[in-house]
């Protein structure tokens, strides 16, 4: 029933000119290559691989698709890793990027003006959950010669597919709701063609980031759960989302599956679900503090998707990297935090929120 861990650096030939299936782990391992089997299956494409962490994800597809010269586009309000990534690319002069607003029909003909060779989608976008119409951009980005990347880390493939919706690449950091229990970093790339899987595993092997044998086997652990894990995220996000929603501490409420989010239709069009991402905004850092000092079962921590409740404040974690003014154009506030709803009791988790709330609530006055 469980797949062995395949441990070895390197393998035996039988002979020298009897070379097996595999000869050296970074190249090709059995334990990986499970891996890679059910998420290439659960996408619906024609391969790809599995990579030491979510960031080689981002770095190898850039490494794939973009050359000298060429222009970015990237969602303003991207995980700020990624910004990271292109922000540095475009500084050593190597491409051009441009940060734009996916979400706005206007970027469709900048697409078709601007020509540029990749765009990159996140959606739900982290941290304020705004939401892309992936066949859109799609369709607007083929029209104008571009490959399309989705991370679709925020919602898996069990609530959401982008190579069925036209996109070219899949990526994810399968540290998240993949893997699901915060003790393994990894990441994935699922090609829709056969020549850029077969790319995609160059470039994993030529930049040595690959998987390792134990963390492809904890992933794959994770992995048999997912669905099961996804149906109670959801539903407690949904749940907390209605027991707090009209708190008087709150100056905004992100969440999909709100009928009030603008980008509701189309998240219920294209996803099968709105995922247990929900941020909110306090209105100041000071009554982020107050809110998150004393939660009982929302840690403070970076990451999500894991099967334990998060919290976390975007502008001095998870985007940090953004400098300020970079913040305030992606609606990255002093008050914003992130949650990450994991599947403990739905009812005692908004009751934590709750209290959070209400020391965030007296401290406005
Ligand atoms: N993409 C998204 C949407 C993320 O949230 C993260 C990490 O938080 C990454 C990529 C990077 O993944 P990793 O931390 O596994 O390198």
């Amino acid at each position: 029933m469980v797949a062995p861990i395949y441990l070895s650096t390197t393998y035996g030939f039988d002979g020298l000119e009897g070379r097996g299936p595999y000869d050296y782990s970074r190249s090709g391992n059995p334990t990986r290559q499970q891996l890679i089997a059910v998420l290439v299956g659960l996408e619906g494409g024609a391969g790809g691989d599995a990579t030491n962490t979510g960031m080689a994800a981002v770095n190898v597809l850039a490494h794939r698709v973009l050359r000298q010269g060429d222009t970015v586009f990237a969602p303003h309000d991207c995980y700020g890793g990624t910004w990271r990534v292109f922000n540095a690319l475009a500084n050593s002069g190597f491409v051009q990027v441009e940060f734009v607003d996916l979400t706005q029909a206007a970027a469709y003909h900048l697409i078709s003006v601007r020509r540029p060779a990749l765009v990159w989608v996140e959606t739900p976008s982290n941290p304020l959950l705004r939401i892309t119409d992936i066949a859109a951009v799609t369709e607007a980005a083929h029209e104008a010669g571009a490959v399309v990347a989705v991370d679709n880390t925020f919602l898996s493939p069990v609530l959401q597919r982008p190579l069925e919706l036209g996109a070219d690449y899949v990526v994810y950091s399968t540290t998240k709701y993949t893997a699901g229990h915060s003790d393994v970093v990894g990441g994935a790339i699922i090609a829709a063609r056969p020549n850029d899987a077969e790319q995609i595993h160059w470039w994993c092997n030529t930049l040595g980031a690959t998987a390792g044998p134990f963390d492809s086997y904890l992933t794959m652990r994770g992995l048999r759960t997912m669905p099961a894990r996804l149906a109670v995220h959801n539903a407690n996000a949904e749940y907390l989302v209605a027991a707090i929603a009209g708190h008087p501490a709150l100056t905004a409420l992100y969440w999909p599956g709100l009928p009030s989010h603008p980008g509701h239709d189309l998240a219920a069009r294209q996803a099968d679900g709105f995922g247990a991402m929900v941020s909110i905004d306090v209105g100041s850092h000071q009554a982020a503090v107050a809110l998150c000092d004393g939660l009982e079962l929302f840690t403070v921590a970076e990451s999500l998707g894991g099967v334990e409740s998060l919290i976390c404040s975007p502008a001095t974690m998870t985007h940090a990297a953004m400098p300020p003014e970079v913040q305030e154009a992606a609606g990255i506030t002093p008050g914003l935090l992130r949650l990450s709803v994991g599947i403990e009791d739905a009812a005692d988790l908004a009751a934590d929120l709750l209290a959070g709330l209400e020391r965030a609530a007296a401290l406005r006055g």
